[in-house]
């Protein structure tokens, strides 16, 4: 929080975030435990006057609200209607005006690579693409210092994890199989990834054989053999830093900025679909709704 020009201060009664004199939010002792009001304080920042205030409601707002989605993804999301609540933006005009987080949080593109034949892949959990990244600095806020992730390859769907240690991906990997195969009533066949360690430990061995999985390790850096994560793993960081650039957060926030990422590019059109249907629509079989209820 120092870092982002934060000043902290303990009192009697609990604690105290100022930023320029402001007070953005007040915690209280709570047992033994501090329990920070977020809504209180910060309520009065510009951020958050911009984010709740239905009069300003105009097409930056939704561009941050989605994550800081791309002009031509909005475009698309609105005339496809490709979302459930449509009344939300149908009056939203896409404008030009530069966004300054995305410009900071944005790395150098990717090239786009030539369209993979997706034909002999035809339902869910047939490949799943993998991926962890880490150590991140600084360590996130709930002690976590990477990011797994995994992407389905017939429905685009991420589901990201963050994890305190690069051994905890099996335990997270387990998850994500139970859970995907209970949701489809459908079996995980194929795992992709370039990061041999982490998925080829005995145990993580021992679980895929047992399963029926079978893992394909590609060579990392050559993204024509595993691009599908490389890329989903740029998009989630660019996302989450701009996210975190455009609320003032701390970086500490970064694992949480990266799960909401993960949600907000499932519910954003990807060319990587020939439906015209977002990521979350493949996978939950309806349409996302973006109504925020405060
Ligand atoms: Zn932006």
């Amino acid at each position: 929080m120092q870092a982002a020009g934060m000043t902290i201060i303990f009192n009697e009664r609990g604690v105290v975030v100022q930023k320029g004199g402001k007070t953005l939010m007040t915690g209280e002792h709570f047992n033994s435990i501090l329990k920070l009001n977020f809504k209180v304080g910060i309520c009065k920042t510009e951020n958050i006057d911009r984010a709740f205030n239905v009069t300003k409601v105009n097409y930056n707002l939704w561009h941050q609200r989605l994550g800081h989605i791309g002009k031509q993804k909005f475009i698309e999301l609105k005339n496809k209607q490709m979302i459930y609540d449509l009344d939300q933006i149908c009056n939203i005009n896409p404008s030009d005006d530069l966004c300054e987080a995305c410009i900071k949080g944005k790395q150098a593109k990717l090239p786009f690579n030539k369209e993979k034949d997706k034909s002999h892949v035809k339902r869910p959990l047939f490949i799943i693409h993998s991926d962890v990244c880490g150590p991140i600095s600084p360590t996130a806020i709930n002690n976590k210092n990477y990011f797994v992730l995994f992407v389905d390859e017939y429905t685009h769907y991420c589901v990201s994890y963050t994890i305190a240690h690069k051994s905890d991906v099996f335990l997270v990997f387990k998850d994500f199989v139970a859970k995907s195969e209970a949701h489809f009533d459908l079996k995980v066949v194929n795992l992709y990834s370039d990061n041999g360690g982490e998925y080829l430990s005995n145990e993580m061995k021992d679980y895929c054989c047992e399963k029926g999985i079978t893992y394909h390790l590609t060579v990392p850096r050559t993204p024509q053999l595993n691009g599908v994560s490389e890329r989903m793993v740029r998009t989630l960081t660019e996302k989450a830093r701009s996210m975190i650039i455009s609320a003032c957060m701390d970086k500490i926030f970064w694992g949480d900025a990266v799960l909401t990422a993960t949600y907000l590019i499932n519910i954003t059109p990807t060319r990587a679909l020939k439906q015209t249907k977002t990521p979350y629509e493949m996978w939950h079989g309806k349409k996302p709704q973006i109504k925020y209820d405060i």
